[in-house]
């Protein structure tokens, strides 16, 4: 247990203070004693041990001021003067009926709330010790006996008396030690908490990225804990797998499969499970591969502040025979064992992969932590505080999903679910300067749905929205993972094809075209051929132009002869006619 060095320095300044009130007090009162009760004790074994108090308290404040100073040690040494100059105190005043005793015990509380557990409880053992020493040499003659107050030798012959004083003395001393250091590991802990939420706010308000706030709330969580070893698993895009990879090792968790890990993604309640007793592959691999030396780890559900539990409620449509669908607040609220999506859900697993459709999901990962304890005495990890710094985040951990959501919406087509025009004509700029930096080529498509505006006008708009969707469906099904495709205008495609040249470009289109053409879309058989067809122009760089502007342009012109050489076909730029 460690306290700010500020608030150290602040306590040992009053300690200080209260040495100088304890120095004149003991002055003032020893006189009065002498003068009123007629007591004719010499002073100087008062004023000596009264000198070196002033001497050492004037180093110690001295040495305060300076602000290289260790102020642990330099606690020790001024409980550690006290003691001693206490020791000669009570030999001088009476021995083991010495009103000094009792400020042993002040030391203690002083101690307690100022050094870690262990030494109080040192200190503690010496205050013991010392005046036992003094006691057991007065009763063995060893040491003459001097009694300021009261001459009282027969105390010292009476070993019965001794043990009663004694007994009592050290029983007081270690309760003390005991009450004062539980309270202030307590106090501590708490300070320790509310200054780490402090900090948590500070930072959070600054960011807003989903990686960033996690890695905040990570450090936070970690000095919280006491432990570094700790992972963070977070659901996955389609909110059906919890992962982790850290390059050398990495794990999935599906969330339909049970175990402490998915309880606790789904309960949204801290775990704890040691490695004696693991149920699950997982729990074991995570023993064995992730957290190799932890016999302990406890499980945190890390969440969006949204709701509590991801099965309260979320949005299931109308007329889908959900038994739960409240027709006043239009949603799902509370699943319990019934149905939904026109499903029975029998158990957990069902609900949870029903749950993991709706965006009301809410927990978003959980962090796996190390909590095993070196040895018995160590505190144990708080995770009741560990949890109020989760929910600390998780507005910030929603503004951030919120976020990623926005970017995504930003970027994407509303209506096709591709990338928008002003998302692609950047990423195509960067192309162009990829291709140009390291001397590659790339192609480019221009697709236009041939007679659509007759497809609209015989069927509607929203028909033709359908319809719209399907063909970009289509096209996304036939390209690589690492080509791009964009809405270039209403009915009007846009793809980018990385590390592509012309005649494997042509060979793409070819098969786009053909898919199109032989798939069987809705209403088809109200076009021209009785099919839904679709134009494409097909440019690459570098040899069609050397600028974005110029690509598509060649693109553009090479669609517009396809449209004029009948529809239906693909044609490149600058390419005798196939
Ligand atoms: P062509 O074979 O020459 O390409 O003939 P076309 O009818 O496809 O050509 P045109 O460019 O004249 O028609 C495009 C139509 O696409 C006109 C417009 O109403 C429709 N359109 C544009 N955007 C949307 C949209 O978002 N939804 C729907 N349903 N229709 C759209
Ligand atoms: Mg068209
Ligand atoms: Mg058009």
């Amino acid at each position: 247990m460690t306290f700010e060095q500020s608030e150290i320095k602040e306590r040992l300044q009053w300690l200080v203070k209260l040495r100088w009130i304890g120095c004149i007090g003991v002055l003032v009162v020893t006189h009065i004693v002498r003068e009123i009760a007629g007591l004719t004790f010499p002073l100087i074994p008062v004023y000596i041990i009264l000198g070196f108090v002033a001497l050492y308290n004037t180093y110690f404040q001295q040495r305060l001021k300076l602000p290289e100073t260790d102020l642990l040690k330099n606690t020790i040494r001024q409980i550690g003067f006290d003691f001693l100059v206490l020791a000669a105190a009570v030999y001088f005043s009476g021995g083991c009926d010495s009103p000094f005793l009792y400020y042993y015990i002040f030391h203690i509380v002083i101690s307690g709330i100022i050094l870690p557990r262990k030494w109080t409880f040192r200190f503690a053992i010496i205050a013991a010790a010392l005046p036992t020493t003094i006691m057991g040499l007065k009763h063995f003659g060893i040491l003459p006996h001097f009694a300021v107050f009261r001459n009282e030798p027969m105390i010292f012959t009476d070993l019965s008396v001794i043990a009663a004083y004694g007994g009592v003395f050290i029983s007081t001393l270690l309760l003390t030690a005991y009450f004062v250091t539980y309270l202030s590991d307590k106090l501590y802990k708490k300070q320790e908490e509310i200054r780490r939420l402090y900090i948590l706010s500070e930072k959070l308000r600054s960011s807003i990225v989903m990686d960033e706030v996690i890695k905040t709330v990570r450090e936070e969580l970690s000095s919280l804990s006491g432990k570094a070893n700790m992972i963070y698993m977070p659901l996955d895009r389609n909110k059906l797998n919890l992962v982790y990879d850290d390059g050398q090792n990495s794990l999935i968790i599906p969330i339909t499969n049970k175990n402490i890990f998915t309880d606790t993604l789904v309960t949204c309640e801290a775990h704890t499970l040691e490695s004696v007793v693991v149920n699950s592959e997982y729990e074991n691999r995570v023993f064995k591969t992730l957290m190799k030396d932890a016999k302990e780890i406890a499980v945190l559900p890390v969440r969006a502040a949204f709701s509590s539990k991801c099965y309260d409620y979320y949005h299931c449509p109308p007329n889908t025979g959900c038994a739960a669908y409240g027709s006043d607040d239009k949603r799902c609220w509370y699943i319990s064992g019934t149905h939904c999506h026109g499903k029975i859900m029998r158990n957990i697993t069902e609900k949870i992969k029903e749950c993991v459709k709706c965006d009301m999901f809410v927990p978003v990962g959980i962090f796996i932590v190390d909590i095993t304890r070196s040895s018995r005495f160590e505190a144990k990890c708080d995770l009741d505080a560990c949890m109020r710094l989760l929910d600390a985040a998780s507005l910030a951990i929603s503004n951030a999903k919120l976020f990623e959501k926005t970017l995504e919406l930003s970027e994407i087509d509303g209506l096709t679910g591709v990338k928008n025009r002003r998302t692609f004509l950047k990423l195509l700029d960067s192309e162009v300067h990829r291709a140009h930096r390291y001397n590659k080529s790339f192609g480019l498509m221009m697709m236009d749905i041939d007679y659509f505006k007759q497809y609209n006008d015989t069927h509607g708009h929203p028909q033709g929205d359908i319809l719209l969707k399907l063909v970009a469906d289509t096209i996304g099904d036939n390209l690589r993972d690492t080509d791009t495709i964009g809405r270039y205008g209403g009915e009007e495609f846009i793809a980018l094809l990385p590390e592509t040249n012309k005649d494997e470009s042509i060979a793409i289109a070819e098969r786009i075209r053909n898919e199109i053409e032989s798939y069987n879309f809705p209403r088809a058989e109200t076009q021209p051929g009785g099919k839904i067809t679709i134009s494409i122009g097909v440019s690459s760089y570098p040899e069609d132009g050397d600028s974005p502007e110029k690509i598509i342009q060649s693109a553009d012109d090479a669609l517009y002869s396809a449209k004029n050489m009948g529809r239906n076909r693909v044609m490149a730029a600058n390419v005798p006619i196939i």
